[in-house]
């Protein structure tokens, strides 16, 4: 298959040992022995990451605590240009970071180019927008006393990153905590942390100040620990996995600290019998195939009604088995490889395990060869069948891969999509709009959609309920005012 050639600046920013931190407008080496980034494509590695340990992180919060009054002191049409400017910034760069992304995470370069880059820079001016609009004093009408409620920006908040969106989520969590005055620090993936790492020369370009935006990246534990930790954090948020979600929830708690958390997820689709049974299966098969299943929200667990289920089997099988598998630098590819050896190892456990307790293969787990990207992380996207008690059905695998059950009886449906702790996004397919407007209350979680899965837009907000999170969810007008603390100033008259 055909690859891009990388940018200049793509190789020259590889070619950098190791790739520094992003701290107080400077680009800063990490003190723990620099990690190898690896090409999921090729199983090789594409460059040498510098690592953060504790003192690197308490640096990035102490120079983000520093830049805080100025930015803080801003009015918020002077900080909505410069993120006007950062976001156009990231527009001039959107080949070479879509590069990144690609090379990085394995994702389809089109869908970094038509996503993931362009939506992020979108996330910057949307918030500075709002933040031009926002009240930032409102006068309250009580007897006897003079009062207004002000709101102010937090401070210091620290960001914890996952891998599989790490450019989308960066933009997603940093655009309205900047927007309303805060400074930020920002723990990336050690798995994919190129293009936030890439983010901070941008940023320094835009002329934001120096210490309001701090990007680092290391482990979890040396790294991400110590800044959900720190004191000068006044308010933290996590996105990535519900066990350590849970982690990060303990350490804010116990030192009080107001804390998002966006984390895994088992979404349904339910799929009555009087779909168009093709447009269905494409979307449904287009939910695992997007970013190779690794995707909080898709839907991993397809209720299908017992009328349409052989239909829409026959269907989504031919549209699964066409999928063009290759590597994120090609145009050509609409699925990639898997992000890293351990997720491949994920995947494939969970299919044996699935397979172990019962469930029946409807298109079978493959690992097909691409010629030129040997050594890569592939796995064909892949369904099983079986009980709802199979690990498959109750367990976040994350990869291109979904189980399915059948249904006659809505409210039976309902119940068994309801019966996990998750609940981040489901859908249901129908083209009864009133019964889908109906349905779509009935299954919980964050967020239900209809005749469609991964439904994304700025000012439709997005986050989950249960194991899936916590904390208000981000992408609305309400994500900035999370970003604002009150305070009621009164005098008695
Ligand atoms: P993860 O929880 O393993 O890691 C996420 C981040 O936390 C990484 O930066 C990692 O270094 C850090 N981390 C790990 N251990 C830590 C510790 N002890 N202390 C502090 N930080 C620590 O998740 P992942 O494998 O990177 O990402 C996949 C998960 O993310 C999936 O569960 C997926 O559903 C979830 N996710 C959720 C959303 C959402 O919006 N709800 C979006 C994307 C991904």
């Amino acid at each position: 298959m055909n690859t891009v050639s990388p940018t200049t600046d793509v190789k020259d920013f590889l070619s950098q040992e190791p790739i520094p931190h992003f701290i107080n407008g400077g680009f800063a080496p990490g003190g723990a022995k620099p990690q190898a980034v690896m090409n999921p494509a090729t199983g090789q590695p594409i460059a040498q990451v510098a690592m953060a340990r504790a003192e690197d992180v308490a640096t990035a919060v102490e120079a983000a605590h520093a830049a805080f009054p100025t930015w803080a002191a801003l009015s918020p049409s002077e900080r909505a240009v410069r993120l006007h400017r950062l976001a156009e910034a990231v527009e001039a760069n959107l080949e070479t970071l879509a590069q990144l992304e690609a090379l990085d995470v394995g994702k389809a370069i089109e869908a970094a180019r038509g996503f993931d880059v362009p939506f992020g820079a979108e996330c910057l001016r949307y918030f500075a927008d709002i933040s031009v609009r926002a009240v930032y004093d409102r006068p309250l009408a009580v007897k006897n006393i003079e009062a207004r409620v002000h709101r102010a920006p937090y401070g210091v908040c620290g960001f914890i990153f996952p891998w599989n969106f790490p450019f989308t989520l960066l933009c997603w969590g940093i655009g309205p905590a900047l927007a309303a005055g805060n400074t930020v620090v920002v723990k990336a993936s050690e798995v994919t942390p190129l293009s936030s790492l890439y983010f901070g020369k941008l940023a320094e370009a835009a002329g934001i100040p120096r210490g309001v935006i701090n990007i680092l990246t290391g482990t979890g534990p040396e790294a991400g620990q110590p800044l959900a930790e720190h004191p000068l954090v006044k308010r933290m948020s996590f996105t990535g996995s519900t066990p350590v979600g849970k982690l990060i929830g303990r350490i804010c708690g116990e030192r009080l600290a107001p804390c998002k958390l966006e984390l895994g997820g088992k979404g349904a689709a339910v799929v009555f019998d009087d779909v168009d049974v093709d447009a269905a299966a494409e979307g449904l098969a287009g939910a695992i195939t997007l970013n190779t299943g690794q995707v909080c929200c898709t839907a991993t667990r397809w209720f299908l009604h017992e009328k349409i289920y052989d239909r829409f089997v026959d269907k989504v099988a031919q549209v699964l088995k066409s999928t063009r598998i290759g590597p994120g630098l090609s145009p050509e590819t609409a699925m990639g490889p898997l992000v890293s050896q351990a997720q491949l190892d994920r995947v494939l456990g969970y299919y044996e395990k699935g397979l172990a307790e019962g469930a029946t293969p409807v298109v079978t787990c493959e690992r097909p060869a691409v010629p030129g990207a040997e050594g890569g992380y592939f796995v064909s996207p892949h369904l099983l069948t079986g009980s709802d008690d199979n690990v498959c059905f109750r367990e976040e695998v994350f990869g291109p891969t979904a189980y399915l059950v059948k249904f006659k009886d809505e409210d039976d449906a309902a119940a068994r999509v309801n019966r996990l702790a998750y609940g981040l996004a489901n859908s249901v397919w129908t083209s009864d709009l009133t019964r889908a407007q109906s349905f779509a209350e009935k299954i919980v979680a964050g967020n239900s959609w209809i005749n469609a899965h991964n439904v994304f837009a700025y000012g439709l907000p997005y986050g989950g309920v249960n194991l899936s999170g916590t904390g208000g969810g981000v992408n609305s007008p309400e994500t900035f005012d999370d970003y604002l603390r009150n305070q009621t100033i009164a005098r008695p008259l």
